[in-house]
């Protein structure tokens, strides 16, 4: 195993258990093993007998802030990378917790490896995978491949600026190095650069291959609503159809709903059985946000969304 993961991890595993102890949380929510190579796993522990059970290393991918909305009546520790993190003050701005309700373990984050680029890579199937220093180590029954991991970041990893989380009650490992902003990922600048009507068509295609599950809006901490619009039948919103017009009406609609709240976890895209690049807008909306009212999710632990609040100065031109 990767000597700082390791660190961290050991580091984790101490700390849940101490917070389990002394009682100062209910609960821990971390990364345990998951089922398959390639995958951990959401674990959640009361027992601090348990806390062996928790692990680090660069597959764990999930934004472990959605899962608070469900233990909202409990003392909860949790690991947070830089993403989790703003997650958490996003929330918490919408009064979602109560200041003293929360501990959190910050990682600084490592960056993630997409499971399925390094899947793409190799030929067969893939029957244990680990970290050995700055390589993955991926083997199958007939092979064994040792690939970069650089080279197999995650798009939203890739672009990521705040890998050291905003805010932490305890730091579990080094402070990482923070990349110099890119405005936005490369492939979605090239994207914008396009015309309407071909952006328009691209947006199409993709959404036509979605099959409806809501495995995104499940991934994303930002979607907590009770009755998500797409379950309303008073109003009814969406019909339940695969048509043109209800998937696209859905991913639109999401998008906004993000406007000023997203921080570009892409937990919504990992979690997509059908892999449609959800960030294409939730990145070009961040980016918005950013040059129209700066401001950037979750950095900020005062400040409402722009969505959330308004200004006697704000600019009314589209008011006519
Ligand atoms: S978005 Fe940033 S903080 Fe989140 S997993 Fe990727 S690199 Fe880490
Ligand atoms: S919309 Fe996607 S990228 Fe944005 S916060 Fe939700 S899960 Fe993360
Ligand atoms: S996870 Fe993918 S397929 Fe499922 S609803 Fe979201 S975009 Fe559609």
């Amino acid at each position: 195993m990767e000597e700082r993961s390791k660190a961290i991890q050991d580091r984790i595993r101490e700390k849940a258990r101490e917070l389990l102890l002394n009682k100062t949380v209910d609960l821990i929510i971390g990364f345990g093993e998951g089922s398959f190579p390639l995958r951990t796993t959401p674990r959640f522990i009361r027992d601090p007998e348990k806390t062996d059970r928790l692990i680090w290393n660069s597959f764990c991918e999930n934004n472990l802030a959605t899962y608070l909305h469900k233990f909202n009546k409990f003392k909860v520790g949790i690991v947070v990378k830089g993403c989790d993190a703003r997650s958490v003050i996003a929330l918490s701005l919408e009064k979602r917790f109560k200041p003293d309700q929360l501990f959190l373990m910050g990682v600084p984050c490592q960056r993630m490896v997409d499971r399925r680029k390094v899947k793409r890579a190799v030929k067969g199937e893939i029957l244990r995978a680990f970290e050995q220093g700055d390589q993955i180590v991926v083997e199958g029954e007939e092979f064994k491949t040792i690939l970069k991991r650089d080279d197999f970041f995650y798009p939203s990893c890739q672009v990521c600026i705040h890998r050291n989380p905003i805010q932490a009650d305890v730091l579990v490992g080094d402070p990482v190095e923070e990349s110099p902003l890119i405005e936005i990922h490369p492939e979605i600048q090239e994207f914008a650069k396009k015309s309407a009507e071909e952006r328009w068509k691209y947006f199409e295609k993709e959404s036509s291959r979605c099959i409806r599950c809501y495995a995104c809006r499940e991934a994303c901490p930002m979607c907590y609503c009770a009755e998500c619009f797409v379950d309303s039948s008073n109003p009814k919103w969406i019909e339940k159809s695969l048509s043109p017009s209800d998937l696209e009406f859905y991913h639109i609609v999401r998008a906004y709903h993000q406007t000023g709240r997203c921080t570009g976890c892409g937990a919504c895209e990992r979690a997509c059985p059908m892999e449609i690049r959800l960030t294409y807008l939730t990145q070009k909306l961040n980016r918005d946000v950013k040059e129209l009212f700066n401001y950037e999710t979750g950095i900020d632990t005062k400040t409402l969304p722009p969505l959330s609040t308004y200004d006697m100065e704000d600019k009314q031109d589209f008011i006519k």
